[in-house]
């Protein structure tokens, strides 16, 4: 479904993505793991054609070089970690622009019956159809990040990029994320890539992770098999499956 072909970024002269190569089939769900600076937000931007790069990103076979915004963003959308919002818009609304892609005429958006319906509808999946009129800057960032979930439903795309979505969220409503992606990518065949800081959190998305480092690909496969190697350990400097059983062990003797 989506295939990247001797890829490289460069930002000013600093080389950031350094000859990235692999292949995902459709259904399959992925995390990118690897510590701060190694480049997985920009393999995440590369893949929504939002950075200059060199090689080839093909998306369903097509280069996504050839896909229109609109057609591209029809594919592929992305959940960040929640930003700073500096406009006054009500939930209705932002959730509402997910569905600007979907309509033709270039020089207005009007919305239509089944615009509403899908707006209406995803609001209802993400439990925040009782907020719909409230202003967004007067949210919860557990709220707010909702309201960016049920826009990412309306926008409905076949592979739903994360790009840590989780980050200032209370550890119940991480769970929660983490579990509602997993179970919805499921029911409606999408296909999510992850970028998660939290290896907990990877193990509980996917079963599947990228491990990048240094803008390499150092390992991509099972999370069981690259746990079962010592790079994982080697790259953060830590002996991971040490520290998550000492603390383990603290929680049992409590
Ligand atoms: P990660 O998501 O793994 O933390 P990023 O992809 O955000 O890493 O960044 C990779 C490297 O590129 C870092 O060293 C970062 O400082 C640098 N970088 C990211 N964005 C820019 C930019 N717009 N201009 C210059 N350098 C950048």
């Amino acid at each position: 479904m989506i295939k990247l072909e001797n890829v490289f970024v460069n930002y000013e002269n600093k080389e950031v993505l350094k000859n990235i190569n692999f292949e995902i089939d459709s259904c399959k769900n992925i995390s990118i793991i690897g510590p701060n600076g190694c480049g997985k937000t920009t393999l995440l931007k590369t893949m929504c054609n939002l950075l200059d790069f060199k090689g080839n990103v093909f998306f369903k076979g097509k280069n996504i070089k050839q896909y229109k915004v609109k057609e591209l963003a029809k594919e592929i959308g992305m959940l960040s970690q929640i930003t700073q919002m500096y406009f006054n818009y009500k939930v209705f609304d932002i959730v509402m622009m997910g569905r600007y892609i979907h309509n033709n005429n270039k020089f207005s958006f009007v919305d239509t019956n089944q615009d509403i319906k899908k707006v209406e509808e995803a609001l209802k999946i993400v439990g925040i159809y009782n907020i719909k009129d409230r202003d967004i800057d007067t949210l919860s960032g557990g709220q707010m990040q909702r309201v960016f979930l049920a826009k990412i439903i309306a926008q409905d795309p076949n592979i739903i990029l994360l790009d840590e979505p989780t980050n200032h969220l209370d550890l119940s409503y991480q769970i929660e994320l983490i579990n509602f992606l997993k179970k919805w990518s499921k029911e409606h065949n999408k296909m999510i890539i992850g970028v998660l800081h939290d290896i907990n959190l990877a193990m509980l998305l996917t079963d599947n992770i990228m491990l990048l480092n240094n803008g390499k690909i150092e390992e991509f496969g099972n999370i069981k098999e690259i746990l079962k190697t010592d790079k994982i350990n080697q790259i953060y400097n830590l002996d991971i499956k040490k520290y998550m059983i000492e603390i383990l062990k603290k929680w049992e003797n409590m």
